[in-house]
């Protein structure tokens, strides 16, 4: 009997994770790019992949916490098969999130954290927010020791390596796709799904048992309002600066955060700016990150920029991500906006559940699906 055979156009985050997920319950899948698989142009090889179900409660609402609380559970599960599978043990930590404000800034934090409050779940709150003095930020961040008064301990959150995420799932799907004889296609862009069928800028028409559409703004056009909001980091080298966690600057003009990599890397972002220009990074959007940077630590003046990124977001007007069957019979996974790493797991789970019944496969009984419930 042959195997059922699964259509994904774009190979980015969602695409990955979907790809991979569906090869393990013994799907056939092929994937479509219109880049190369080592690309960084996209939103996923950009993002800080910092993983904030609080911190997000600022912008975004009730609905993306939970979905970020379920996919952190998710996140460990999934890491730890695709090491099993890779051998690549991707940087994933939950050491929580440092929130600081300089001194003529402590009304903006207060403001902050009473978002938060008022957003989180009641019975949450105690667990999920602890206000800190000098002595405590010191505690938690030596290398903050003595430049801020007030700051909030977010303890909850997580953050991981999205390169080192990318490179896995690369070398999992490779694996998966040999055995299964389905194929990645390369420099593929696909310009309109249409039910189970994947239509290729080269006139190419490609079917499917399923068709899912994973491209983020490439699909705009296709999914009615989604559209691209810009986000620009900074990627410095400071190897004799540590911290342990993504640590968070309220400030009124700009929000920044510094999230740690390994090997003495810092990523530093984000704007956010209502705009479809995927151009790179403009001098003004730099000079703010490095500065906020610099008032962070003055010792971050030393560190080496080693890149400079810009990408867009895909985003729905409400800004709630989907992973739904469309009127025409096409899947569409998208929106995931500026909580893509946070809450992809969970969303990536809902299409896996509703390809495998259409496919009727039997339900996962596996132990990595059990937290999406
Ligand atoms: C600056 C910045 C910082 C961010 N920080 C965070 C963060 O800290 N935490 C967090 O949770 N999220 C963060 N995000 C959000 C996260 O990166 C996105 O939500 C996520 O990457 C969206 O995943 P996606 O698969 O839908 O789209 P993408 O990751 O953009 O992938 C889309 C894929 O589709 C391909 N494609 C596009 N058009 C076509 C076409 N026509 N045919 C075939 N393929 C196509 C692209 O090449 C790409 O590979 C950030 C994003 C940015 C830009």
């Amino acid at each position: 009997m042959s195997l059922p055979h699964v259509g994904i156009a774009g190979a980015g985050l969602a695409g990955r994770l979907l790809a991979w997920r569906l090869l393990r319950r013994g799907v056939r899948v092929s994937l479509f790019d219109a880049g190369a698989r080592d690309d960084r142009g996209s939103a996923g090889p950009t993002a800080a992949a910092m993983l904030s179900p609080t911190a997000e409660l600022a912008a975004a609402d009730a609905h993306i916490h939970e979905l970020g609380m379920r996919s952190l559970g998710l996140w460990a599960h999934w890491l730890r098969a695709l090491q099993a599978q890779t051998g690549i043990d991707v940087y994933f930590r939950r050491e929580g999130t440092l929130v600081v404000a300089h001194a003529p800034d402590r009304g903006a934090l207060a403001h902050y954290t009473g978002l938060l409050r008022a957003h989180l779940p009641p019975h949450e709150v105690a667990g999920s927010l602890r206000a800190l003095d000098a002595a405590g930020i010191a505690q938690l961040e030596p290398l903050l020791e003595g430049r801020f008064a007030d700051g909030v301990f977010l303890p909850q959150e997580g953050q991981l390596a999205n390169d080192q995420l990318y490179a896995a799932l690369a070398c999992a799907l490779d694996d998966g796709l040999r055995a299964c004889a389905g194929v990645w296609h390369e420099h593929c862009p696909i310009d309109s799904l249409q039910g189970r069928a994947l239509l290729a800028r080269d006139g190419a028409r490609h079917e499917f048992d399923v068709a899912v559409d994973c491209r983020g703004v490439g699909a705009r056009g296709d999914i009615d309002g989604l559209h691209g909001v810009r986000g620009e980091v900074l990627t410095v080298h400071a190897p004799w600066l540590s911290l342990r966690r993504p640590v968070r600057l309220i400030h009124p003009r700009y929000a920044l955060y510094v999230a740690p990599r390994p090997g003495g890397r810092f990523i530093v972002g984000a704007t956010e700016l209502d705009s479809e220009d995927d151009g790179p990074i403009t001098l003004r959007s730099s000079l703010e990150l490095g500065s906020a940077l610099y008032s962070l630590h003055p010792e971050f003046g030393e560190a080496r920029v080693v890149r400079l990124a810009a990408a867009l977001r895909p985003a729905l007007p409400d800004r709630a991500p989907i992973a739904a069957l469309d009127g025409g019979g096409t899947w569409r996974v998208n929106g995931l906006f500026r909580h893509g790493y946070l809450i992809a797991p969970a969303v990536v789970a809902a299409a896996e559940r509703g390809i495998a019944d259409s496919l009727g496969l039997p339900r996962a009984l596996d132990e990595e699906l059990a937290h999406a419930a």
